[in-house]
């Protein structure tokens, strides 16, 4: 009995435990996980500055139309004791420089008017305007990025602002991609009668490196014993070994075979879904296994919809599911296999909003129908058929799913 997708996937994580930490460079950290909490090391900003370029002021002196005489220039990146202000007297100051002691507000240069030498207020002036007060943004001590936490640009400046050169964040892990089969020639090689090229290779270590983990490639191993023997005892040193092909029931699906013979726990092998049912999925030591069918396309749902929440969570991240949108069905779309049927789809923005229909040809042999998707909806296995008009949550696959339109803007 093929097991329950849930099922399946729950037993894969739950053998998916996020790698050691390890120390890396800010240069490197985007994309990665915080393995431990950061603090900031001194209070944000450090110290009381403007907002504006301006004049700090004292606002005793301050009420509208008072002049008052420019008493000293504070650019940015100088220190507060560079200028003082007196009586009746304004600091010309720009965004960012510390504030003056003594001022306790700074007057846009806009809500002035002034010359060299004097500057007229046009407006009231309140205590406090206009400056970013020592630790406003941040105190010392507090936790700005917690364990577990993705580094996104905004965390990358944070911890260049707190002059952190490293962080630590959780290992990538190296997954190493084997494909199977003695019809299979690498590509750059011209395919004899009856030979086929290994695409699969070059779409899982694409895949791989798309989640942020690193690849490595192991080549194509014949259909015998002793070719995949080789293969995959050199695969099983990695975190995670895929191998491609040979895992349905032909004649020469020797992949469980070997991999049992290798010491390999099997955990399952058949998942109740179409494409990928023939799925299997194994332990050595620490190396978890996946052997995906070697149709591409299935292949390639395999990957997405079981290896690739496993290889995020190994690398710490808690969002390991794809990201869905809700679309509304413009054609029906048809299940009739009993299982969670895992459809290629096309999103289109219209006036309404956003519709969804088939990307074509849906028979696990069209490689189009998947170039042309911009993601997958699941049908359960009790739903035979959904009919138009019906609300569905689309998974993407693309961070950004829809092209740019400029504003519309008013005819003149
Ligand atoms: P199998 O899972 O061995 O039954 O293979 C299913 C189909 O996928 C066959 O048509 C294979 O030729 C094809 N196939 C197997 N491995 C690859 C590969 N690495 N790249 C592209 N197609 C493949
Ligand atoms: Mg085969």
């Amino acid at each position: 009995m093929a097991l329950a997708f849930e099922q399946a996937l729950r037993l894969i994580l739950a053998h998916a435990a996020p790698l050691a930490a390890e120390d890396v460079e800010l240069d490197h950290l985007v994309g990665r996980i915080a393995a431990e909490d950061i603090a900031a090391p001194y209070a944000m900003p450090r110290w009381d500055n403007s907002e504006m370029d301006g004049f700090a002021v004292r606002t005793a002196d301050c009420h509208p139309f008072a002049e008052l005489s420019i008493n000293g220039y504070l650019p940015a990146g100088v220190g507060a004791e560079q200028a003082r202000v007196q009586p009746g007297t304004a600091v010309r100051i720009m965004t960012g420089a510390p504030i003056p002691d003594g001022c306790d507000a700074v007057v846009p240069v806009e809500n002035t008017a002034h010359d060299n030498e004097h500057v007229m207020l046009k407006q009231r002036v309140g205590v406090g305007d206009y400056i970013r007060f020592r630790g406003s943004d941040m105190q010392a001590g507090e936790i700005m990025i917690s364990a577990g936490k993705l580094f996104r640009p905004a965390e990358v400046n944070l911890l260049a602002a707190f002059s952190r050169l490293r962080a630590k964040v959780y290992r990538r892990p190296r997954i190493a991609i084997l494909s199977t089969g003695d019809e299979l020639v690498p590509p750059g090689q011209t395919p004899g009668p009856g030979q086929i090229i290994d695409s699969n290779s070059y779409s899982l270590a694409a895949a791989v490196r798309e989640t942020g983990a690193e690849a490595v490639h192991l080549g194509i191993a014949k259909d015998n014993a002793a070719a995949l023997r080789a293969r995959i005892s050199a695969g099983l040193q990695a975190d995670i070994l895929i191998t491609s092909a040979g895992v349905s029931s032909g004649d020469r699906d020797l992949v469980r075979e070997v991999l049992n013979a290798a010491g390999a726990r099997l955990l399952f092998w058949k998942v109740n879904i179409k494409p990928s049912g023939p799925v299997a999925f194994a332990l050595k030591g620490k190396t978890l296994i996946f052997s995906v069918p070697g149709n591409p396309v299935s292949s390639m749902i395999a990957f997405d919809q079981l290896i690739r929440p496993a290889i995020l969570q190994m690398m710490g991240h808690e969002k390991i599911i794809r990201k869905t949108v809700t679309a509304k069905l413009s054609a029906p779309l048809l299940n009739e296999t009993g299982k969670l049927r895992f459809l290629r789809v096309r999103v289109v923005e219209t006036e309404q909003g956003l519709t969804v229909a088939s990307a074509g040809d849906q028979n696990t042999g069209m490689l189009s129908t998947m170039i042309r998707a911009q993601g997958i909806v699941a049908l359960p296995p009790e739903c035979d058929r959904l009919e138009a008009g019906a609300q569905v949550e689309v998974q993407l696959f693309d961070a950004c799913a829809f092209a740019y339109r400029p504003f519309e803007r008013p005819e003149r």
